[in-house]
């Protein structure tokens, strides 16, 4: 590790082995994903979402999230994270010890039907059996719900952004912990950004969590730096940008997170995770996903002359 280590300024919350390989055809081994998992705690990362908890005959990829789970739980001072669509989902991720659980609710009623085929009001009653049963059996863990098609859906355009705010505001009383806002179909900017966090901000405070940047039209850093400049200090991405994009075959998903930790770090803005680990990483990665395209600029290019990462340049 290099020399003096900042305290950590932000959360990269990495959703490769959920979104990631939810996105693609190909199903990993095993043995292979728990490889992965080890590489990425191993460059730092704190909080990684580990698989979903449907029915495998709906994603045969996340047939195995409960065993993924449990290994995961053997890395000290990692946030072990799966997303649940149902109580029943929910049942299985506490069982298996999750730390977080989080919870996909559509900003978009028409994508909300599409998705999960409920409506958006199902879905809040959803959270709340979710987080009635969580207060039961495992009161320590945290859920947070996913806001996805937050800055626009492919099915009906646009999404109003007072029912963003509202459904946040209804997700907090449900009994999430925190709300996130996930730009599922690659349409944010960052004027946008910076708008709709901070009203959303203002109806749920610091309840409000990640931003959840996708890359399909080259925006995502740029929505992140939004995001970072309104005070959002956790940020979901993909090792290799792992996933795609669902509507759109051949654009790139989820922002890649090697390029996410090249621009916190260059700006002097600690994420706790080494760059150069980081992006050893994706061997893991690829070994178990052969022929699957990845993307990032940062691993392409290279680290520049003299970056000393945590060393702030004077
Ligand atoms: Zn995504």
């Amino acid at each position: 590790m290099n020399a003096p280590v900042k305290e950590p300024e932000v959360l990269i919350s990495e959703v490769g082995p959920r979104d990631g390989l939810q996105s693609v055809k190909a199903t990993m081994p095993t043995a292979q994903k728990l490889r992965w998992i080890d590489a990425l705690a191993a460059s730092g990362l704190r909080e990684i979402e580990v698989g979903s908890f449907v029915p495998a005959k709906l994603l045969p990829q996340m047939a195995d999230t409960a065993e993924v789970v449990r290994h995961a739980l053997t890395h000290p001072g990692l946030t072990v994270m799966a997303l649940v669509p149902n109580v029943r989902g929910a049942e299985s991720a506490l069982r298996a010890g999750v730390h977080k659980i989080t919870i996909p609710v559509s900003a978009s009623a028409a994508h909300s039907m599409a998705n999960v085929r409920k409506t958006r009001e199902e879905m809040i009653a959803e959270v709340r059996a979710i987080a009635r049963l969580r207060d039961e059996v495992a009161p320590g863990v945290k859920i947070e719900t996913g806001m996805s098609t937050a800055f626009g859906c492919t099915i009906q355009g646009e999404v109003k952004e007072e029912e963003v705010v509202w459904l946040a505001s209804e997700c907090i009383a449900a009994g999430a912990d925190e709300v996130g806002l996930s730009d599922t179909s690659g349409v944010a900017n960052p004027a946008q950004v910076r708008r709709l966090f901070n009203k959303v901000r203002g109806a749920i405070g610091d309840k409000t969590g990640a931003a959840h940047m996708h890359n399909t039209r080259g925006l995502g850093l740029a929505n992140c730096l939004a995001a970072w400049d309104v005070g959002v200090r956790t940020f979901d991405s993909s090792l290799g940008g792992l996933g795609g994009c669902p509507f759109a075959p051949g654009a790139s998903g989820n922002v890649v997170t090697e390029d996410l930790v090249f621009m916190f770090e260059a700006m002097g803005v600690s994420t706790g995770v080494d760059l150069l680990a980081l992006i050893a990483a994706r061997a893991a990665m690829e070994a178990g996903l052969p022929g699957e395209p990845v993307y990032g600029m940062t691993p392409a290019a290279g680290l520049p002359k003299g970056w000393a990462q945590g060393v702030v340049a004077a």
